[in-house]
């Protein structure tokens, strides 16, 4: 199967996009030490399939606004796809196919039998009413009918989109069955078959797979000076964790800009500001500075939880942490990556680090399949449990083949799904 380069070339353009560029790039340098079959790569270097609609929402005001929508699924060879649904202005079809890929790694890397997809809609969330929200999230939903289902395809949050944002997506989906499918959505309100736990697993999980090296390195987290970037979701509760841990969260940031004290912010008291305020917009419980000045702050551990392409050859070699943790997907280009890998700077990669929210989205399709509900002890000790056995997986691998933390997470994972593809075959 083979293509000409002519044709590989071709096909790359209808994806193409510098975070599918990334994706590709790092698959092709993670296969020369994955030992896969070229067929095979080159299958996996292609999403399966991919839909593009149009959204038409009715605004507040009365115009009728229509917006592009999209939904990639990169491989169901493991089983139904699963991936967020963002909200986005840069959301397009080769941003899509980009976390769709480091999605299937992922759920390989942590053994879960799930392939990866994406989705999401080109808007302005923030200058969306809450209605405008709920009617533009209906509709897409509706949009998305044919490729969708619990045994199909499985949407999460992600950027922008929450436990409301999939309430509506069940609820979609179930008026046209006629009854409750709560197994279409995982990250939903716990009132409507959500799990306990999902809200804070991203977050959560990333400060168990910082733990896990600091262990490793011979570090003690309490000791640690901690930068975080990204508010949200992911860096506001991993903020959190690092703070109940012990350890010194001098600085964080979102969109509107970043805090910084060097004895230790109060993370419970900016976490009740943003939740009332929305944003960190006016706070001042440290000296303010930009998103570009917070990356580069002196400290041991900076957490990326905020968005893609934040640490690039430009700023890489100003970087002055010890350690990197990926909670963002794809916040590292690939010549940053080489910079601080040269440095010595570990970098945590993503389909690692920010792994805790697809596992618990996992168990919480277990749950709602079977009608049977854990406890958060069971479900925190279950993560704890897979989240280790991944980490300590990629960390062997790395030190076996003398490879970078994110080749060797790339390569366990693109090992099992280029496995699976093989005993199956190509069809028909
Ligand atoms: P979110 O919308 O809840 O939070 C995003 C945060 O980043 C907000 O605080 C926002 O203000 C901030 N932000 C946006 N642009 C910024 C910029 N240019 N500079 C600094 N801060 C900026 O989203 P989230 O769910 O926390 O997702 C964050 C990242 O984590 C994304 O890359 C997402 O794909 C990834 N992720 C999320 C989950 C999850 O379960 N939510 C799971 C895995 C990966």
């Amino acid at each position: 199967m083979a293509s000409t380069p002519e044709a590989l070339a071709q096909a790359q353009l209808e994806w193409d996009t510098p975070l599918y560029r990334m994706a590709v790039a790092q698959f092709d340098q993670a296969v020369s030490f994955a030992d896969i079959p070229d067929g095979i790569a080159e299958r996996l270097r292609f999403p399966e399939r991919a839909l593009m609609v149009s959204v038409p929402v009715r605004m507040d005001d009365g115009r009728r606004v229509v917006f592009p929508g999209y939904r990639v699924q990169h491989s169901s060879v493991l089983g139904p796809t699963k991936g967020g649904i963002r909200y986005d202005h840069d959301v397009t079809l080769g941003e899509c196919a980009a976390l769709a890929m480091w999605m299937t790694w992922k759920c390989s890397l942590l053994r879960l039998p799930y392939g990866g997809a994406k989705g999401g809609v080109r808007c302005d969330p923030r200058s969306l009413s809450s209605a405008e929200l709920e009617r533009l999230t209906r509709r897409y939903t509706s949009e998305l009918l044919p490729v969708i289902g619990p045994q199909e395809d499985i949407p999460a949050p992600d950027m922008a989109t929450n436990e409301q944002t999939m309430a509506w997506m069940m609820d979609t989906y179930s008026m046209q069955r006629g009854y409750a499918v709560p197994e279409i959505v995982t990250g939903k309100p716990i009132s409507i078959g959500g799990s306990v736990f999902r809200h804070e697993a991203t977050g959560v999980g990333v400060v168990m797979v910082v733990a896990r090296a600091c262990d490793r390195l011979g570090w003690r987290l309490e000791e640690q000076r901690c930068v975080v970037q990204g508010f949200g979701n992911v860096g506001g509760i991993a903020a959190l964790e690092l703070h109940e841990h012990g350890a010194r969260v001098v600085a964080v940031s979102d969109v509107s800009g970043g805090l910084n004290a060097e004895g230790g912010l109060d993370v419970p008291a900016l976490q009740a500001y943003a939740r009332e305020h929305g944003s960190l917009e006016g706070n001042e419980a440290g000296s303010r500075l930009t998103n570009e000045e917070l990356l580069e702050l002196d400290c041991d551990i900076l957490v990326l939880a905020a968005r893609e392409d934040q640490i690039t050859a430009e700023n890489a070699p100003r970087l002055r942490a010890r350690m990197i943790a990926e909670g963002a997907n794809g916040p590292t280009s690939l010549e940053a990556d080489a910079i601080l890998n040269a440095r010595g700077v570990p970098v945590l990669p993503d389909i690692l680090t920010n792994a805790g929210g697809v596992t618990v989205s996992y168990f919480e399709w277990v749950q709602d399949l079977g009608r049977l509900f854990w406890t958060r002890d069971e479900i925190r000790a279950k993560l704890a449990e897979k989240l280790s056995d991944a980490f300590d997986r990629v960390w062997d691998l790395a030190e076996d083949r003398g490879t970078s933390l994110r080749t060797a997470a790339l390569v366990a994972g693109i090992r099992d799904v280029s496995e699976a593809l093989e005993a199956r075959g190509i069809f028909p």
